[in-house]
């Protein structure tokens, strides 16, 4: 898990060493898509084997990491990071967030658009070499919801999201929306557990669970579209839609 990110989850990374290799500088290094890698032996730093960070063994503590003194904490190996593209080594476009990154690639390349469904689930401000290990639980959610996105739809699939607005901004809530309305278009199922308002309004069916939370919920309250929720007696959730 340690060596998952953002980009290499996303499949970013392989399109991303394709188009280092391409470069004039590599060819003339004789460097292979292969040499981008920093999980497999070639251009990586061997000290960290590509980790960027090494273990210092403290006797009576537990281990601790610190940069790689080899590669600084670059990962690879001076010649690889001598290439660039965009005036960026491979090193730092692993620093570099999906947003500031986007515009290096043409609209409509695959890379653009993969980096477009990562803005469009609100997540543009991660790394690409962000660890998986580090992302919050929403955070995780939404990297999976932009991963399907990102893949030929299949259809008859049920998708099941809990809170998968924690911690998001209006904007990013109506785009996460809109999303997950394709993936109804496109014949599946999606069940997202909520309580946002604007989420709820905007589903074509609510089970209003309650009364309250925790020990106090679990009983069916009232189900139906919002708009019968909204005007449902015993609904506490319904006093707060359409306002
Ligand atoms: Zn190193």
């Amino acid at each position: 898990m340690q060596r998952s990110n953002v980009a290499t989850f996303m499949d970013l990374f392989t399109l991303l060493r394709t188009q280092f290799a391409a470069q004039p500088k590599a060819k003339e290094l004789g460097l292979k898509t292969k040499d981008f890698s920093f999980n497999t032996v070639g251009g990586r730093c061997e000290q960290c084997e590509g980790l960027g960070q090494v273990d210092v063994n403290l006797s009576f503590l537990s281990d601790m990491k610190v940069t790689c003194p080899s590669c600084k904490g670059q990962r690879f190996q001076d010649h690889v990071l001598s290439v660039q593209f965009k005036e960026h080594s491979i090193a730092d476009f692993l620093n570099l967030s999906v947003e500031q990154s986007i515009t290096f690639f043409e609209t409509k390349s695959k890379m653009n658009t993969l980096l477009q469904l990562l803005i469009d689930v609100g997540l543009g401000y991660l790394n690409w070499g962000q660890a998986l290990t580090t992302l919050s639980g929403g955070e995780g959610q939404r990297l999976k919801l932009a991963k399907e996105l990102s893949q030929a739809k299949k259809g008859h699939t049920l998708y099941l999201l809990d809170e998968p607005t924690s911690g998001l901004h209006m904007t990013d809530i109506k785009h996460l929306h809109t999303l997950l309305s394709k993936l109804v278009d496109a014949n599946n199922t999606v069940v997202v557990v909520e309580h946002h308002t604007m989420m709820i309004e905007s589903s074509d069916w609510v089970v209003d669970l309650g009364p309250s939370g925790g020990d106090q919920g679990g009983e069916l309250i009232a189900t139906g579209k919002p708009e019968e929720i909204a005007k449902h007696p015993d609904s506490i959730t319904g006093q707060f839609l359409f306002q």
